[in-house]
């Protein structure tokens, strides 16, 4: 029986193995990569590698002592965990059983898709999921935020900051009322499209505009160096 099991190899996950072993703990690592999100960060044509510190590079330290600590990890998915009187049983993809005193969870979280024809396409390639890790690299940019709550308010307001306009393309019909709205309407470049639709997204190599369909069904077409998926 293990000590602890650590479902999910990203930077928690990766965190809590190794802090887990220096402290003696019989721990084994569960999953389906090392990384996790930190193995993608956005691509820009204007963007060269040196100009960016990236999350994978700031784990690796972790990741490379996992790597060679063989025993410590099985690469699998966990698909079950299921509570004993004393402890859990980690059901793996491949049938595995593995008994543990303890779990710790660090699957990570999911970005909510658009859904629309060129997103999948361009996702880290001028889109993404994440104005608040990217916003200081669209200084003088055209920018698109999709979303209506308090994220896509964020994010608007973040880059609003630095680039040269951001056009806040709310699929409700009333944007949600958070404490930036006020800020946002002020703004010289931010413009607030309420009641769109995002129907799809156009490029090249990287994400060029983002096509937009109003309640009356007209469709336009906003040009957009970098497009920002924020419906959390
Ligand atoms: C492009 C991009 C840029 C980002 N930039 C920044 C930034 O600049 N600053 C910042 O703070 N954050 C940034 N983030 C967010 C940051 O990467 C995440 O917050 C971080 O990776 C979360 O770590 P985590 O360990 O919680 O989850 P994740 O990194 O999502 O890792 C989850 C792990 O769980 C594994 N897993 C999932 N389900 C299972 C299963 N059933 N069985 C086994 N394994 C499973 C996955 O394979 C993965 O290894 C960025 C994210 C992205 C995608």
């Amino acid at each position: 029986m293990y000590d602890l099991i650590v479902v999910g190899g990203g930077p928690a996950g990766l965190t809590s193995t190794i802090y887990a072993l220096r402290k003696r703990l019989n721990v084994l690592l569960i999953t389906k990569d090392l990384g996790g999100k930190t193995n993608f960060r956005l691509a820009l044509p204007w963007v060269e590698d040196y100009q960016v510190i990236k999350g994978l590079e700031i784990i690796n330290k972790f990741k490379s002592e996992l790597e060679y600590l063989e025993f410590a990890r099985h690469m699998e998915p966990a698909d079950k965990i299921i509570r004993k009187e004393k402890g859990f049983i980690v059901k793996t993809r491949g049938g595995g059983d593995l008994e543990t005193k303890a779990v710790i969870i660090a699957t990570g979280t999911r970005q909510q898709l658009l859904n629309v024809p060129g997103e999948k396409e361009f996702i880290m390639r001028g889109l993404c999921y994440s104005a608040l890790s990217y916003a200081p690299l669209f200084i003088d940019k055209l920018t698109v935020v999709i979303g209506d709550g308090d994220l896509a308010q964020r994010s608007t307001a973040e880059l609003a900051t630095v680039a040269k306009h951001v056009t806040l393309v709310c699929p409700a019909d009333k944007l949600k009322v958070t404490n930036v709205n006020e800020k946002l309407k002020d703004a010289k470049n931010v413009t607030i499209l309420e009641g769109h639709q995002v129907v799809e997204v156009k490029g090249d190599d990287y994400a060029k505009s983002v096509t937009i369909k109003d309640k009356q069904g007209k469709i336009s077409e906003l040009q957009a160096d970098g497009t920002f998926v924020e419906m959390a």
